[in-house]
């Protein structure tokens, strides 16, 4: 059997990722074997790497799952797909088909999913093997160096297009200048909002390329900027930081029956009261993951050039460069690193 060199997560201690030797994997009958192309590194990467993260991970886990490539092999009952077609692979690897939430299209949210680099082996190698359910045809003109941050548009689409109700107009605050933040910015930009995104003085390199997307930059306090039009306060606050804390920020800024969606987390707890969610009748809405028809969407956006991800993209770097390319976004310098296995 062939073999090819993957990045690693081995065991749950925070630095637990190196670059090994793997054999290529076998793959079942309704799968493909997919040739990496590019692969983003997320957050949620990031995460397991320095051993914060508060999800379950099967070590040892090849990490990546923002991914797209050109189909090397088929499964024995895959018939939609041949060999070199360019695809993007939702991230959902293992679901049940017979969860209530499958049944309703919605296996983003069932209990029991298993995502790519962390329930299964990811894509921060050379071969992946997919489900072929989870692809998706990328157009010819759409480069995969992009291709492959579909996945953070579909995350940023859920939160803003499908879990927001937002009309032109409308004043959107996103908190937190990460990709998932920066990228909540320009689809509510798609959505015809004023849009602010806010972050800390350290953010300011990240908040800069936000202002790419037409949207405002603050660094600090937004209030003045919620509170400008009519001293009511912003129509909606996306929630994009990964800590639980911003909340408490985001009802201030929220007006009397308007929204707020957190898509960003952290299992810090809160330690404040609820109170103005009740006095100012604030809708508060999760969002997470994605799913097959947002995906579709998105790659329509990507491939016309209504949303651009190249502003966000710091860099591309080999596989054997992993450890440059996650310091390089962990340290902030960059928002989002790309690899080429
Ligand atoms: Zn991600």
């Amino acid at each position: 059997m062939k073999k090819m060199m993957a990045v690693v997560n081995y065991a749950p201690e925070k630095g637990s990722v190196e670059l090994r030797e793997l054999e290529v994997p076998e793959i079942g009958d309704e799968d493909v074997l997919l040739k990496v192309e590019n692969v983003g590194v997320c957050g949620s990467d990031l995460h397991q790497w320095t051993a914060d993260h508060s999800w379950q991970v099967n070590y040892p886990v090849v990490l990546g799952h923002e991914f797209g490539g050109v189909i090397a092999r088929l499964g024995k009952n895959v018939h939609n797909w041949n060999e070199g077609d360019r695809v993007v692979s939702e991230t959902a690897a293992i679901i049940d088909p017979h969860s209530p939430m499958t049944k309703a299209g919605l296996y983003n949210l069932d209990p029991n999913r298993k995502g790519f680099g962390y329930g299964v082996n990811g894509a921060m190698t050379t071969f992946v093997r997919v489900p072929s359910r989870c692809l998706h045809q990328v157009p010819a003109n759409l480069a995969f160096e992009q291709a492959c941050l579909t996945e953070p548009c579909c995350v940023a689409y859920n939160a803003v297009a499908v879990n927001a109700q937002i009309k032109p107009g409308d004043r959107v605050i996103v908190l937190g200048p990460g990709t998932i933040g920066i990228l909540c910015a320009a689809v509510a930009k798609l959505c015809g909002a004023h849009v602010a995104i806010v972050g800390l003085e350290a953010d300011r390199a990240r908040l800069n390329i936000a202002k790419q997307y037409g949207c405002e930059t603050i660094i600090g306090d937004a209030t003045q900027w919620a509170y400008a039009t009519d001293v009511m306060g912003a129509d909606v606050i996306i929630d994009a930081a990964g800590i639980s804390q911003t909340l408490k920020i985001a009802l201030q800024l929220v007006r009397p029956k308007g929204q707020i969606i957190k898509v960003g987390w952290g299992p810090q707890p809160l330690n404040f009261s609820l109170d103005p969610l009740v006095q100012k009748n604030v809708t508060l809405q999760g969002s997470f993951s994605h799913n097959w028809p947002i995906w579709e969407k998105v790659i329509g956006l990507l491939s016309t050039g209504l949303l651009n991800v190249q502003p966000i993209i710091g860099g591309v770097w080999n596989l054997d460069e992993w450890h440059t390319a996650f310091e390089k976004m962990h340290k902030g310098e960059v928002v989002k690193s790309v690899l080429k296995p």
